[in-house]
Formats: C-alpha cells, structure tokens, sequence
C-alpha cells in the first residue's frame, strides 16, 4: 500500500473512533463530527443572548418549582452530562408553549408551557425530554449530519483534519437549536422525537416522578394544537401526538419499573 492511501485510512480511522458515541439509555451508536467543547461554549453565548431577549420571569412559585424538578432531574443525567453547569430559567413569554434544553446544561421554559403542564410531574416530563435531546447529542448529530452533506462551515471538525477552517457558526448551531426562528419551526426528525421522548420517560421515572403524566402531558398538547394548529417545538407536529402517546404507553411498564427502583421517590406509586 502507498502512504498517501495508508495516512488517508488512518486518518478515517480516527475520525471513525473519535466521531462516535452512545445514546444514553437506548445505546444507539451514533456519529458526532462537532466538537463537544465548541457546541457547549457556543450553546452558553446562545442562551445568555436569550436571556437579554426575552423576559426573565420573576414569578417565585415558578421558578421555586423548576428548580426542584431541575435539581432532581439533573442527579439522575448527571454521568451524561457530568460537566453540565445547570441553569433553569422561566421566560415570561404566555403565546409560547415551549421549552428547550442546551449543552452545558442551560434549560428555558416559555410561561405558554404552563397551560399544558400544570404538576411537577407534568413539568417534569417536559424538561426530561428536552434534556434528553442533549444527552443523545442530537444538535451534534444534526450539524454532523449538516457538516457531510457540506451546508455549514467545517469548523469544530475534529481531529485537525481541516485544520485552519473557520468555527462552527453561531447561526448554524441556533438554526439546529431552532432559535432563529423565533422558536417556532423547532423540530428533530420523527426518530429523535421518539428517541427523547423515550429517554426522558426513563429520566423522569429514575428521578421519581409519575412516568404516566408524559402522556397526559401529550394529550394536554393535542388539544392545544387543535385549537392553534402552528404550534412550535415541544408540540411538534411529527411525529403525531397519538404516535407518541402509544410509544409512550408501550414503554410504560418499563419506566413505572425505573420509577420502583428511583431513591428518589416521593409520592406513591399509582397502579394502573
Ligand atoms: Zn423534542
């Protein structure tokens, strides 16, 4: 074999090993091609930026209780995400129901929220869900994704091989994030929606909250979205709510199992 073939596998190789990871929770293998270092450092100047534009709400009992279903969430991703320096903001925007969760443990959610998620439990799916995203790396995989096909810049590649390339741009990381979009028009492909909707059922369960109020958090949404069918985001209109609603059934027995064994469990366990 020639060298310039020899270096050219070996540099494959690497990016190969270097480019891959496992899903918590489902161990799907996935390829990540961003630097883990870059998204976050970029993903914490994106939610400072978005604290300077939206209002920050200063309801008490809001923020008291985010931050309580924060705190227990983030015990139980906590070797998922182990660097993560976690904030939970509430932004008062009513219009929007609407939540997102970034790398380096940034959290938002939109007060529109509240008309859908009105118990801890409720919350606690919603944010499960969104820090779910985070952990399977589906930003990363989407700007990987973004980076082969050639429609953004392709820097934060790893492993030097394209060396001297400018970064990765804010506006490819919040057009991933769904930020430039004033929210709306956020949405992973149906498998990652199921894919966090999934883990997050797991989450919630292990940090001891009733796993069945993901589903009627779901059915809280489909009437919402019926009355206003340009719903963003959390909503997202793909999949269909009653294709989340039966994965969610099905992996009911599973969480309600993951939720027997969470030390941190507070109110009984509900048999149905
Ligand atoms: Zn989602």
């Amino acid at each position: 074999m020639n060298v310039p073939t020899h270096s050219l596998l070996v540099a494959l190789a690497t990016l190969l090993l270097a480019g891959c990871y496992q899903v918590p929770v489902t161990g799907r293998r996935a390829m990540n091609l961003v630097d883990d270092k870059e998204v976050t450092k970029m993903s914490l100047g994106m939610f400072d930026d978005m604290k300077r534009r939206h209002k920050v709400s200063l309801d008490r009992d809001r923020i008291d209780q985010l931050n309580r279903i924060g705190e227990r969430i983030s015990k139980v991703v906590f070797w998922d995400m182990p660097d993560a320096d976690w904030e939970f903001i509430v932004f008062d925007e009513p219009k929007v129901i609407n939540a997102f969760a970034m790398a380096g443990g940034k959290v938002g959610v939109f007060s529109g929220l509240y008309k859908v998620a009105k118990t801890d439990d409720q919350l606690a799916s919603v944010i499960s869900h969104e820090i779910a995203h985070v952990t399977a790396k589906h930003v990363h995989e989407k700007l990987s994704r973004d980076l082969a096909v050639g429609t953004v810049g392709t820097v934060g590649m790893i492993g030097g091989m394209v060396a001297g390339a400018p970064g990765l741009t804010v506006d490819a990381l919040s057009q991933v994030y769904g930020l430039t979009t004033g929210i709306s028009g956020f949405a992973f492909d149906r498998a990652k929606e199921k894919e966090a909707d999934y883990i997050g059922l797991m989450y919630m369960a292990r940090a001891g909250y009733d796993p069945n109020a993901a589903v009627s958090v779901m059915e809280a949404l489909e009437l919402e979205t019926a009355k206003d069918p340009i719903q963003p985001g959390f909503l997202s209109t793909h999949p269909s709510h009653p294709e989340r609603i039966i994965q969610l059934m099905d992996a009911m027995p599973k969480a309600l199992a993951e939720r027997e064994k969470s030390s941190v469990r507070t109110g009984p366990i509900l048999v149905r």
